[in-house]
């Protein structure tokens, strides 16, 4: 736990200033379908989380939030995660104790509306409604004029998008907020947040490994990045992103809680552990996911690449198309789910949309095709 935080209240309960570090987690639910959101919101804070997290993205999501909080309300603190639409700020306020927002998705809407007056917005609804905020930065989605100044460190692209989007609170007088750079790559995490720590002591940071994978590597790769970091006393609340279906989701939690543990006792189960190899990355799924099939898909994928488990080769495999063309970009192949194709890419380029029986045996033609490539150069 980190002392020098400042303390930031979400709900019933209070991060950083040396209180316990908090896990978290995310329905992956749709957030349309309220009773199934609501079972799984209750039975998240069941397993411990302290806070809830939810996705919305549109007016009919806001709407059905108005309902969950009514049924949660005193049971769990609810967390919303907005995505392009920053306007749904003023919507989902009143019924959530925190906002999350990406500085990365802010350009998307109302292109020539500056960031500063769209987190405006967000901070206002926020004030008005007893909300924290979180700054959550993300490696796969780092707002694209902070990118281009940094291509070749993209950890110093995302801390400086952190402590730009800080500076903006702080011109608005808003110091409600926590702050998260999560990247795939754990070394990167760990290097963002001790640099992101180091300039600002004072700001409460959420820990993530995002697209962490399928258990037990993601819990690894998760690891990786938390036990040095708790170790320093960096990080004041945490959530670790397992691909699993939605009744495994409160794992998340308990794992979460593990970690925090064994930390406290010195057991440090990553020390000494190398990331070398073929690389999975996978998302956590949401509400977003269009298709239950992905977290099947991600366990294929696994299973099948495993003869080229000794090349470094990195499949991202994503549950969405909002996220998913974004968080392929550093693969060398790439998939992301639809409805009823899953889209395929190897490094940037577009190779089709393929359905969910097909998609394996094009995904491994294209796996031997590199690993052949890769062990003649
Ligand atoms: Fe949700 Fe899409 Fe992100 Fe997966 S990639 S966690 S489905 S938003």
């Amino acid at each position: 736990m980190s002392t020098g935080t400042r303390r930031v209240r979400i709900g019933s309960i209070e991060i950083g200033g040396g209180n316990p570090v908090a896990v978290q987690s995310m329905c992956a639910t749709h957030t349309r379908d309220i009773d199934p959101t609501v079972a799984q919101a209750r039975a998240l804070a069941a397993a411990g989380a302290g806070v809830v997290r939810i996705a919305v993205d549109s007016d009919a999501e806001a709407g059905a939030l108005a309902e969950i909080r009514r049924q949660t309300k005193g049971a769990v603190n609810l967390s919303v995660d907005l995505q392009e639409s920053w306007r749904l700020a003023e919507k989902v306020a009143p019924h959530v104790d925190k906002i999350r927002y990406n500085p990365g998705h802010l350009h998307h809407h109302e292109k020539d509306k500056p960031a500063r007056d769209k987190v405006a917005f967000v901070a206002a609804a926020a004030r008005d409604h007893g909300c924290a905020i979180r700054i959550g930065v993300n490696c796969g989605s780092v707002d694209p004029e902070v990118a281009t100044r940094h291509p070749e460190d993209s950890v110093a692209a995302t801390v400086e998008s952190a402590l730009a989007h800080c500076k903006i609170l702080d011109g608005l007088k808003f110091d409600r907020y926590v702050v998260s750079i999560k990247d795939s790559d754990p070394r990167k995490v760990v290097e963002a947040n001790r640099r992101f720590s180091a300039a600002r002591p004072d700001i409460p940071i959420h820990l993530g490994v995002t697209e962490a994978g399928l258990p037990p590597g993601g819990i690894i790769k998760t690891r990786m990045a938390f036990e040095p970091l708790l170790g320093e006393g960096i990080g004041d609340t945490l959530r670790v992103s397992l691909t699993l279906p939605r009744e495994r989701k409160p794992e998340e939690v308990a794992e979460g809680l593990k970690i925090i543990a064994d930390v406290k006792a010195g057991r440090l189960t990553s020390k000494g552990f190398q990331l070398k190899g073929l690389n999975i990355i996978s998302c956590p799924s949401c509400s977003r996911v269009e298709n239950e099939e992905f977290v099947k898909l991600a366990e294929r994928v696994v299973k099948m690449a495993q003869f080229a488990k000794d090349s470094e080769i990195t499949i991202a495999v994503m549950g969405c198309r909002v996220n998913g063309p974004g968080e392929t970009d550093d693969a060398d192949l790439g998939l992301w789910c639809g409805p009823a194709h899953v889209n395929l890419k190897r490094g940037p380029e577009k190779l089709g949309a393929f359905t969910y029986t097909e998609v394996l045996g094009r995904l491994k033609t294209e796996l031997e095709a590199l690993v052949k490539r890769y062990s003649e150069e």
